[in-house]
């Protein structure tokens, strides 16, 4: 089985369990997941590494839905600005989305934070969120920043240090140019976090142990050297993974998150809710909760 596959089926399974918390059950859910031809056999092959899962499968689940799953929305922006691009959220709908989150008492907290809250399977009474920007836009500190900044929220954003460095270009640059050290060190003496988007932003699946390696170190290195700080957060180029990069990734970081879209909090590949151009108030109000259907 692939590990596209395995996580594709990982993913439904968490959706399922998420979406019928009472009831549990291996067999319910066996049955429910008919949708990708998916065995039992199947299921315990996806399993098969945790023993907790061999000696006690109901007890097994039961725990990665509670470890997995918290309904605190984790969003993903790229670039906030007035291009007409699907990537670039405009400052006025970003404005406005902002906006809905304070008039509805939302609050921002960290990764480090929401990792806390999923890890002690924390039931929190609070609304919270967390906000993410993937590729370290100028926008982020142009147009976001100021209004994030009124209404008291912070937020993560994820570098690209060769891009910052202007060494080559990259498609992304057709509609940005990237936040510099000094401006990304501003955001984070103003509490919001920088965390790794590898140092080039290539597809991780495509390299060798030793390339990988590299590209973790250097994005560290850099950023370290810039802003003097050690890396804590990660963020997969293109969303490209496959379980033995996500297994290094969690060995080096507190938190990574994926462009999967959902609210699962595996651990290494944390589910996010993509904001882009076209999407409207109204669907950004539905997916700050789960889907009904
Ligand atoms: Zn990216």
């Amino acid at each position: 089985m692939s590990d596209n596959y395995e996580r594709l089926v990982r993913t439904c399974y968490l959706e399922i369990l998420q979406r019928e918390p009472d009831e549990l059950g291996l067999n319910h859910y066996v049955k429910q997941l008919n949708i990708g031809n998916i065995s039992s056999l199947q299921l315990s092959e996806i399993f098969k590494d945790s023993i907790e899962y061999k000696h006690e499968p109901k007890n097994f689940l039961q725990n990665e839905l509670k470890s997995t799953i918290s309904k605190i929305p984790i969003l993903n922006y790229h670039e906030i600005s007035d291009q007409n691009n699907p990537w670039c959220v405009s400052s006025n709908a970003f404005l406005k989305q902002m906006k809905f989150l304070k008039d509805q008492n939302y609050k921002t907290i960290s990764l480090t934070e929401l990792k806390k809250i999923v890890n002690n399977h924390g039931d929190v009474d609070e609304k919270l969120i967390v906000i993410t920007f993937d590729d370290g836009c100028d926008g982020v500190y142009s147009n976001a920043y100021p209004i994030l900044k009124n209404n008291n929220f912070t937020a993560t954003i994820y570098v690209i240090p060769k891009w910052i460095e202007n060494i080559g270009t990259s498609f992304e640059g057709q509609f940005s140019t990237y936040m510099s050290w000094k401006k990304l060190k501003e955001l984070s003496e103003h509490g919001f976090d920088i965390g790794s988007h590898t140092f080039s932003h290539k597809w991780l699946i495509t390299l060798e142990n030793n390339e990988l390696k590299k590209e973790l170190d250097l994005g560290d290195e850099y950023i370290k050297d810039n802003l003097g700080l050690d890396v804590k957060h990660f963020c997969y180029p293109y969303g490209s993974f496959t379980e033995q990069i996500q297994k290094i990734v969690v060995d080096r970081y507190d938190t990574a998150v994926s462009t999967i879209r959902n609210f699962s909090k595996i651990t290494g590949a944390y589910s996010r809710q993509r904001i882009m151009r076209f999407t409207s108030l109204d669907e950004f109000k539905k997916i700050l909760t789960i889907p009904e259907d």
